[in-house]
């Protein structure tokens, strides 16, 4: 099957589908999104869908007036070990307030009135959409295709064409049914394919930060998250950048590979991590990067969070994660009770872990954590009925990707740009540095999805 148009974007995630909006508010006639899950949305789909952005209308409400421009951009900057490229980092703190004025005026996203701090950010700046990824990904969709980009599902992309000029001109597909398609592309193509968390042989090839990333190590990632667009660049000619900067996420249910949202107990109260051994190991606050470096050093990888009664009930673990709390204890990865019983479901040595709470809870009344330095919710755990879940690290985000620049153009090894072919999104490297914040990832998309579709049908 031969399909013209003139604007493949190849990828229906975040990335992929708000490039698909604005090629045709560009004007393009014909834009046609490969996608090869039969369901759109990638990671975008799995988030929450938080998009941090400076000024922003929930700030103004509250009484937040000392953010801006460039502490988000100083934020980004830090954040990835001053890795990144500061020119894309300019972009995406310059744009974020306006790009997510746009969604929520031009394209219908709803945001919900409060908003979160997200670490690494110098102030509560992150929006959260009602709904999380799922309805942000659909509101989207349904705009994409009111304004007649054309979706062709189950189709995976393989391999990008090049006409005589050197010009990338299409991309060769093959649908589940094993029907081959050519897209042809008279403007250009877009690469908006996510990172590769999902390849454990190209987590294997580019690591060099973690012991190991093989099999072994779960991820959060959709399985389609694998690559595919930075291989088919690569063999294009484009050039990548920071492909060994691969992030981990700390604590996962080691049934999923995926997040538990009881986790909240950790991230916005008090939580103790122990291992095996019963043993505190790190600091419970630390950043992604340092816990999943201290919880790869513990006996067999596996650790577990400890919660009292009282960060329960403070937390509402009930009454808005019922549905995981039973799944989890189904599985077996979380059990409720007193200490003897949630340590003995683990065979973790209940003796050693009172001597823990009792060594941690001593630490706090000293107003000191001399152990591991923790200063955030630095309070007693109390009595139980305790929450106790076992905890292993995923993959969670590629940080490197190929090589754009500030027109979302790819670039190759020479440093110019290939005609015709742009990337955004996770597929593309330079824009987190050595490390990804939390929510940096939604404006990502969006604002570079926007700009490689207003390149892709200028031809820039
Ligand atoms: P981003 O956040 O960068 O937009 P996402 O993970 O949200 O990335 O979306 C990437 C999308 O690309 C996913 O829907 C995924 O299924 C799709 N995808 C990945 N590889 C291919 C391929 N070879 N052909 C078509 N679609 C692909």
């Amino acid at each position: 099957v031969t399909v013209d148009a003139d604007v493949v974007i190849i990828g229906a995630g975040g990335a992929g589908i708000t490039a698909a909006i604005e090629a045709k508010n560009q004007g393009a006639e014909k834009v046609a999104v490969i996608e090869k899950m039969d369901i759109t949305g990638g990671n975008t789909r799995m988030s929450g869908g938080e998009f941090a952005a400076p000024g922003n209308w929930i700030q103004i409400k509250e009484g937040i007036t000392d953010d801006s421009v460039d502490q988000y951009y100083e934020d980004i900057l830090k954040g990835g070990y001053n890795l990144a490229n500061p020119k894309l980092v300019r972009i995406i703190a310059e744009q974020a307030l306006p790009t997510a004025v746009w969604l929520r005026d031009e394209i219908g996203v709803k945001f919900r009135d409060n908003q979160s701090w997200y670490g690494g950010h110098a102030v509560a700046r992150t929006l959260w959409p009602e709904g999380d990824g799922p309805a942000y990904v659909d509101t989207l969709e349904a705009k994409a295709r009111q304004l007649g980009a054309e979706f062709y599902l189950q189709t995976e992309a393989t391999s990008l064409l090049t006409d005589e000029s050197g010009k990338i001109a299409g991309v060769k597909a093959v649908h589940k049914s094993g029907t081959e398609y050519t897209f042809n592309a008279s403007s250009g193509v877009i690469v908006a394919t996510g990172g590769f968390g999902a390849n454990v042989e190209m987590r294997e090839e580019y690591n060099t930060l973690w012991p190991t990333l093989d099999e072994s190590i779960p991820t959060t990632n959709s399985p389609a998250i694998t690559g595919d667009g930075i291989r088919m660049a690569l063999d294009a000619g484009a050039n990548v950048v920071g492909m060994d900067k691969i992030q981990l996420y700390p604590v996962n249910n080691p049934a999923t590979g995926n997040y538990y949202y009881i986790d909240y107990a950790r991230l916005n109260s008090t939580a103790l991590l122990v291992n095996k051994e019963g043993h505190r190991f790190v600091n419970e606050k630390g950043t992604r990067d340092v816990i999943s470096d201290a919880t790869l050093k513990q006996t067999d990888s596996m650790v577990y969070e400890i919660i009292d009664a009282d960060v329960v009930a403070e937390q509402k673990l009930y009454e808005e994660y019922q549905a995981e709390i039973d799944q989890c204890l189904k599985k077996g990865v979380l059990a409720i009770g007193t200490l003897d019983e949630v340590c003995a479901h683990f065979d973790v040595p209940a003796e050693e872990v009172k001597k823990s709470i009792e060594r941690y809870n001593s630490l706090v009344e000293s107003g000191e954590d001399t152990d591991f330095g923790r200063t955030d919710n630095f309070n007693k755990i109390g009595d139980g009925p305790y929450f106790m879940f076992s905890s292993v690290v995923s993959v969670h985000h590629t940080m490197g990707g190929l090589e754009i620049d500030e027109l979302a153009r790819v670039i190759d090894k020479n440093g110019d740009a290939i005609p015709g072919l742009y990337a955004a999104g996770e597929v593309t490297g330079g824009i987190h540095g050595g490390n990804r914040l939390g929510s940096v990832a939604v404006p990502d998309t969006a604002i570079f999805g926007r700009i490689a579709a207003e390149s892709c049908v200028k031809q820039k």
